[in-house]
């Protein structure tokens, strides 16, 4: 028989941390925390696989719940002294939703439930009156927008009248009296608008809101989170169940929420804030302005309010040293929530929370040092694709700035980016090219897509852990809040700051790290590699077995990527330096040639271009290997189009427009990604390879000398099929090179190898090898013709093909492992039993992605080389595919 319930409490449980698919992360985590004798209130988990039978069954709750809820709820009366639905002591409880991984917001919790006209009294009675009206009508505006689907705005707009009425600032100041007014007027709302009244019954409440949870599994907000972050649909949410306990019981209570370290900073130091007298959400909803936590942090932001530590000393106490002894037990940092009911102290969540890319870096630097993990779980608890964020330009300080607001640093990075008001426009403007910000006096999950495509997020209200900060974090993207001298209009469609209106499409720019908001366009610096980042990727870098390479043309280029750490040139596309200016005509003139005469003519204005551009980029390199692959344009990029560039080139040609134009049409393909590119054109025109092998050779003899650190040039051949290709065009390469190495010195040595980008290439490996020194994989190219399709092209099939569940993932990001993974593996395999000492690495844009990276280590290669800024994303899952996925990864955000 399926057990569909595990309860919790009084020091111990029928879960644990490790039942987290089974009873959902809040559920494992209460489980594990009453197990280890912290203060839980009592409570029970429904499965996740009560959900799936949920979902399976046409939304029906599964057989013999019923008996194993009655059992459970039976406990946590016996524990709390109180019964569920009694009118002398009634025990309330809270539903709470909660998935394997956290979805923060998306699902909705439902507190006080099991109040109703006559527990409220009883509650009034024990307790005191104000504090149970106000409990009741907060679990009628709760259920009412979660179970039974009326808008929360009714509601609000309901307090509004009467706060104005009574000339009220804020809640506080409305007295029992006055929460029983707005009790009666919340009934009376929900009934006219249900056609049935407010459900009285503890047990209908119940049911209703378990039901609630489950269905919200498939609401609009849950598969829009769910999508972003790769969540299965299959694996359901499970139900917490708990007893209430409140920290709106006056001026001896109080609600928190905390983390073990600063999550912006990495710092390490308890982190949090909370509010006297409040319940559940109030701290994250803006509403009233939270207090610190620590002394420390109070006195750092200049803040009167005083702190947890010096208003409830003891209870601060107890739990820094509950979250100390969490984060020992977790062995990473945590993110709490926590009440105070009249002076006792009460935890209700633990996580492993979410941080910034540099909060993460300085954690786990920090916790390998501390001796709490070893330095490979370290570099196991950063995701590779993370590091983007640190590898994006920040504001230079020098830079003039004109700051308009300050409000809180909520989610570090800087942008800058045209004004939105709503998500909607950013997404459009998004479309067309255009970086926006988005300007919001507070977020909600429903603006999750318009946050997903903008630059960066500003709100005038809420706190650091208001929404927008929280998953602003975990988008990674730069995030202001609660600026609040901003007045947003968002009928109007402005902003108004220090007497000043902007409008949509007026820029401005915000820093993430410091919280201040600056008019137009600032300044930014590159992003260097350093401090914990730096020390992690040492750590990395002992740990991988693959060198990681760039692709890389430009001098720029090429000390950016060493500065990143690259270990060499994995690609350098020769045809990528002509699309210059100074350089077009002449290429254009190559291409065009008529015959061989004219085509020398050309080249030989290319020859100084080409050994100026490998000089520098040996320099650049040092020493470190540099592959060069020979030409290999796609010809339609290269010819000359419209009258003015036609004319250009035949001016400089020395003939007439109209037989050029003629010549044109000749050169014109039907299908130019398959045309006469890489070593067709080379074998159709030798003079090519032995005007770049020339350029290459003494390029380096020139680097040679100037450097003292001699280069291997590695020189490779594209688009190679068949082995009478290859060798051909290395003859040509051996005799052009053994000219120079004649006529200069020092020797150069040099090796040519081939790209494997055509499936019949990675078939004959093992033949290919037995002339060639290396192969480097173009998987690019190698994706397009295993597939048939131009990457372009693709774009437009993959989402239809993903719905219908023929792909998966994109092959162009990803290696297919299938189709190019196994072209890739039996060539390799091959290759090596042509030539034992085969260097094998991969040029394509996969080079730079962490799941390709993990098959590259699996398939035995010897590089990878990608972009530039992605080489510490590359060495860094590089070392993560050796150590292996076995510890679990952090939830970085
Ligand atoms: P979320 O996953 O969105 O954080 P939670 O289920 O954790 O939702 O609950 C929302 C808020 O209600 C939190 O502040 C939480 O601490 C509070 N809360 C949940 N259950 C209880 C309870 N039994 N007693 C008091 N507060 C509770
Ligand atoms: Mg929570
Ligand atoms: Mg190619």
């Amino acid at each position: 028989m399926t057990k569909w319930v595990y309860s919790f409490g009084g020091g111990e449980a029928e879960g644990s941390r490790e039942m987290r698919e089974l009873l959902g992360g809040k559920g494992a985590n209460l489980a594990e925390m009453a197990s280890l004798g912290l203060p839980v209130p009592p409570g029970f988990t429904i499965t996740t696989e009560a959900c799936n039978h949920f979902y399976a069954e046409g939304r029906k709750l599964p057989e013999g719940l019923t008996e194993e809820v009655e059992t459970a709820l039976a406990k946590i009366e016996a524990l709390q002294g109180k019964r569920f639905g009694s009118r002398e002591a009634p025990l309330l409880v809270s539903v709470r939703s909660g998935a394997r991984s956290s979805m923060p917001g998306m699902m909705d919790t439902v507190l006080n439930l099991g109040l109703n006209d006559e527990t409220v009294e009883a509650l009034a009675a024990s307790a005191d009156r104000r504090f149970a009206y106000d409990s009741y009508r907060r679990f009628i505006q709760m259920y009412s927008d979660v179970v039974l689907g009326v808008d929360h705005h009714e509601f609000e707009a309901i307090l509004e009248e009467e706060r104005e009425a009574r000339g009220a600032a804020s809640d506080t100041e409305l007295s029992a009296e006055d929460w029983e007014t707005i009790v009666a007027r919340f009934k009376a709302l929900v009934e006219e608008i249900n056609a049935a009244p407010f459900p009285q019954s503890p047990r209908d409440q119940l049911w209703g809101a378990i039901g609630a949870v489950f269905s919200s599994w498939m609401n609009a907000r849950a598969i829009t989170y769910r999508s972003l972050h790769d969540i299965p649909e299959s694996w359901g949410t499970a139900v917490n169940v708990q007893a209430m306990v409140f920290g709106n019981m006056g001026d001896s209570s109080a609600t928190g929420v905390a983390f073990t370290r600063d999550p912006a900073t990495g710092e390490k130091a308890l982190y949090g804030e909370f509010l006297v007298n409040a319940q559940g959400e109030d701290v994250v909803a803006g509403i009233r302005t939270p207090q610190y936590l620590t002394e420390a942090a109070r006195i750092a932001a200049g803040s009167d309010a005083p702190s947890l530590e010096t208003l409830m000393p003891e209870q601060f106490a107890e739990f820094a040293a509950h979250s100390d002894r969490l984060e020992r037990h977790y062995r990473d940092m945590q993110d709490l929530e926590f009440t105070v009911e009249r002076g006792r102290l009460w935890m209700l969540q633990t996580r492993n929370g979410k941080r910034t890319t540099r909060a993460a870096l300085k954690i786990a630097t920090a916790m390998a040092e501390e001796g709490l993990i070893s330095r490979e779980e370290a570099v196991m608890r950063i995701e590779p694709t993370s590091l983007d964020q640190l590898l994006h330009p920040t504001l230079d300080p020098k830079a003039e700035r004109k700051v308009i607001a300050k409000g809180l640093p909520a989610s570090p990075g800087a942008a800058s980016g045209e004004i939105v008001f709503t998500p909607d426009k950013a997404d459009i403007l998004t479309k067309e090219g255009h970086a926006v910000i988005l300007v919001r006096l507070e977020t909600s999950p429903e603006d999750i897509q318009g946050m997903a495509c903008a630059r960066g997020i500003l709100t005038s209200r809420g706190g650091m852990t208001s929404h927008a900060a929280v998953v602003a974090r975990g988008m990674g993207k730069p995030c202001v809040s609660g600026a609040g001298a901003l007045k947003i209009d968002h009928k109007a469609g402005t902003m108004t700051v220090l007497g000043k209106t902007y409008g949509e499409g007026d820029v401005i720019t915000i820093d993430g790290s410091s919280g201040e908001v600056m008019e137009g366009r600032v300044a930014m610096l590159q992003p260097e590699v350093s401090g914990d980042f730096a020390t992690l990727m040492q750590w990395a870098d002992a740990a991988r077995r693959l060198k990681v390479r760039a692709n890389a043309e430009t001098p720029e280029d090429a000390r950016a990527a060493r500065d990143f750490g690259a270990e060499g040139i994995g690609l350098c596309r020769t045809e990528h330096t002509f699309f210059q200016d100074d350089r077009i005509v002449a290429m254009r003139e190559m291409i065009v040639a008529g015959d061989t005469q004219a085509r020398r003519k050309a080249l030989a204005k290319l020859l100084p271009l080409q050994r100026k551009d490998f000089l520098e980029l040996f320099q650049a390199m040092r020493g470190l290997p540099v592959t060069i692959r020979l030409l290999d344009p796609p010809l339609h990029e290269f010819l000359p189009k419209g009258e003015h560039e036609i004319a250009e080139v035949a001016a400089a040609m020395g003939t007439d427009a109209t037989l050029l134009g003629e010549r044109i049409l000749e050169l014109t393909e039907a299908n130019p990604m398959l045309g006469s590119r890489g070593c067709r054109l080379l074998l159709l025109h030798p003079e090519i390879p032995e005007m770049q092998t020339r350029a290459i050779i003494e390029a380096a003899q020139q680097a040679a000398r100037l450097t003292g650190e001699p280069v291997t040039p590695e020189i490779m051949v594209p688009l190679v099929g068949m082995i009478g290709e290859f060798n051909r065009v290395k003859a040509v390469i051996d005799a052009a090179a053994a000219a120079v190495n004649e006529a200069g010195a020092p020797k150069i040595d040099y090796t040519v190898g081939t790209m494997i980008e055509l499936p019949r290439a990675a078939l004959r490996a093992r033949e290919l090898a037995g002339e060639a020194a290396f192969f480097s994989f173009g998987t690019n190219d190698l994706t397009q013709t295993t597939f048939g399709i131009s990457r372009d092209d693709a774009a437009s099939f993959l989402t239809r093909y993903q719905e219908l569940g023929i792909l998966e993932k994109d092959p162009f990001v990803s290696i297919d492992t299938d189709g190019v993974g196994a072209l890739v593996r039996l060539a390799a395999h091959e290759g090596r039993a042509g030539r034992p000492d085969l260097k094998l690495g991969i040029c394509g844009e996969h080079g730079g992605d962490p799941a390709s990276i993990h098959f590259c280590e699996q398939a035995g290669l010897d590089y990878v080389s990608c972009s530039p800024y992605r080489v510490p994303v590359a060495r860094l899952a590089a070392a993560q595919a050796v150590i292996g996925r076995t510890t679990a990864s952090s939830e970085t955000a």
